[in-house]
């Protein structure tokens, strides 16, 4: 099988030596296994990549299945919300989707085995006292006075327990392991405990639930999965999963962890994420600051954007941000040969051009996309009354402002050059409310015939014919590249920006972009990346999400700090 050089990292290694050694009969078999307790972020995207690519890749299988063995924070809408979510990054689990509350049955089966063979024990110290029994990373355990409980008697109580007889937190089941082994995990685990809670799929079937870790391994065996991929914070657990699965004589992966994606200024932890969520600090899962899949999904991010994001950072052994910047470029790259451009005004200044005739309109020919002259052009309307970008004008203009100011002369783009002849403002506030600027004729489509040149050219619309929509602009959700960094006694929260959304609420918009469907891309020229809002957007308000800024200003910023620091 032919691998593509590019993508060879040491996870692909390790599965080309057991096709070699023929270690699992020659099948590559993966899943992602997330939790539903909430929505899927960009670092589930790494995962998801990971996984489906790697079978895809090898002519193997990956399946999707839910973790779901937690009562208390599992819910449908983000089981649902999941799925959704892994086809538009563009994978299919075909008929693979599994559940690991399906395998409830199966896995106390394998609880009981393990009872039977001594290996596992009904403890009664409680929460507090297993704490203390457990000994630190310095200190080893000591046992627990339950432990040398005879197999019938752990039988009987593992069947009660099953059966409710007992209080949530009086019993758990425990592995019979080792409690002075240098792995504080390896100290009798919790297999299985007491919780008298109705699960979202298998209602009030079971009052006692297995644990995470004695689930994951042995569902990923019940699956036949060859190469458990997980990330770095799983390593420790590894020697429980093989112990596990050895003590049961089953079917075994071979478990491989890589670096979590971390992203700078923002954070990837469903819990934190929820937090957002419930503190209204973003307006939901799918607010477009978000890092969720939902979140970039209603920003404007493509799935191929995503997976080509996933490609360029590969899979590492250390952990290390990746900066968010990477990601906007993978967007930045695609949509500059794809969207097809328009001109916005997002904060208009009334211009009137004082020598063009009241009632005339031209229609004049403006570019779709510059790198894509198979997308065509179109016709932009022209009249006496425009608007122009409150910011292209200064009164005063400093050193190195080109753009427009009393008496001097800019293009309009795919228009006419004109010259500012007069500022009208505000009697009482000062404000500048309107412009008069006159235009040469001869210049029709942006060219002086002789030849003479304009230092700026600039973007506007016709006021008669411009269209109204809302715009929002997004910055980092967070002021700090490392997210985790919190100043003491504050929370991951002291680092939310404060000015992370800005909404425009009088923009004027080229008319073609009228009636555009929700979600579809555009380039507003000279302000970056645009794209239909999926919810807001209605028959009477039109919103425009930005995706992402032309250039990466924040890149520019460190460049130019980075030239201080050389010279
Ligand atoms: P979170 O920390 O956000 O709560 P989680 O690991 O608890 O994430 P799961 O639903 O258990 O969430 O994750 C499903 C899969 O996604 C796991 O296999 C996990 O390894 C992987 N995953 C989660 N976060 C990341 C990340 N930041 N980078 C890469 N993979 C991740
Ligand atoms: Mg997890």
């Amino acid at each position: 099988m032919k691998i593509e050089k590019s993508k060879s990292n040491f996870i692909r290694d390790i599965i080309d030596e057991d096709l070699k050694t023929d270690k699992y009969g020659g099948r590559v078999h993966t899943r992602f296994p997330p939790e539903p307790n909430g929505y899927l972020h960009i670092g589930h995207a790494k995962s998801i990549c990971l996984n489906f690519g790697i079978a895809a890749d090898y002519a193997g299988l990956c399946n999707l299945r839910f973790d779901d063995t937690n009562p208390e924070t599992e819910e449908i809408e983000y089981a649902e919300s999941i799925k959704e979510d892994v086809r538009w990054l563009g994978f299919d689990w075909d008929d693979r989707l599994y559940y690991a509350s399906d395998y409830f049955e199966q896995l106390y089966t394998y609880a009981a085995q393990l009872t039977e063979k001594g290996m596992a024990y009904v403890c009664d110290l409680s929460i507090d006292q297993v704490r203390e029994y457990r000994g630190t990373l310095t200190k080893p355990g000591k046992d627990s006075p339950y432990r040398k409980r005879s197999v019938e008697e752990n039988l009987d109580l593992l069947k009660r327990m099953k059966e409710g007889e007992f209080e949530e937190g009086s019993r758990i089941l425990r592995a019979k392991i080792d409690m002075s082994h240098p792995n504080v995990l390896m100290r009798d685990p919790t297999l299985y405990r007491i919780r008298k809670k109705n699960h979202y799929r298998t209602g009030d079937k079971w009052c006692i639930y297995p644990t995470y870790d004695f689930t994951h391994c042995l569902s990923d065996s019940i699956e036949g999965i060859t190469n458990s991929i997980c990330t770095l914070e799983f390593e420790n657990n590894r020697p429980l999963y093989d112990w596990i699965l050895d003590q049961l004589e089953i079917h075994h992966p071979q478990q491989i962890e890589f670096a979590r994606l971390n992203l700078s200024h923002t954070v990837l932890s469903k819990r934190k994420l929820l937090e957002l969520v419930d503190e209204g600090q973003v307006s939901g899962w799918d607010d477009p600051r978000m890092p969720t899949i939902s979140g970039l999904r209603r920003r404007g991010y493509t799935p191929e954007s995503i997976r080509n994001f996933c490609d360029q950072i590969g899979v590492a052994k250390a952990n290390s941000i990746v900066d968010l910047v990477q990601l906007e470029n993978s967007l930045r790259e695609e949509l500059n040969r794809t969207a097809p451009r328009f001109m916005a005004v997002l904060r208009p200044l009334k211009v009137i051009i004082v020598n063009y005739p009241e009632d005339k309109v031209e229609e004049l020919d403006a570019i779709n996309n510059p790198e894509d002259p198979s997308m065509g052009t179109r016709k932009v309307s022209f009249s006496r009354v425009l608007y122009i970008e409150q910011d292209d004008f200064r009164e005063e203009p400093p050193k190195k402002f080109y753009r427009l100011s009393p008496d001097r002369e800019v293009r309009l783009r795919y228009a006419y050059f004109i010259t500012c002849v007069d500022v009208i403002k505000n009697k009482n506030t000062g404000e500048v409310v309107e412009l008069h600027c006159t235009y040469d004729p001869a210049t029709r489509g942006g060219d002086a015939p002789d030849g003479r040149r304009v230092k700026s050219t600039m973007h506007w619309v016709s006021a008669n014919h411009a269209i109204d929509a809302e715009v929002r602009l997004y910055d980092n959700l967070f002021t700090k590249r490392d997210t985790s960094e919190v100043k003491e006694g504050t929370d991951f929260k002291s680092n939310l920006n404060p000015k992370s959304l800005e909404i425009l609420t009088a923009c004027k918009l080229e008319p073609g972009l009228k009636g555009v469907a929700p979600g579809s891309h555009c380039q507003f020229e000279r302000l970056g990346y645009f794209c239909v809002d999926t919810v807001d957007t209605s028959a009477e308000k039109l919103v425009f999400n930005r995706t992402v800024s032309l250039r990466d200003t924040w890149a520019k910023i460190s460049k130019a700090v980075e030239q201080q620091k050389v010279t």
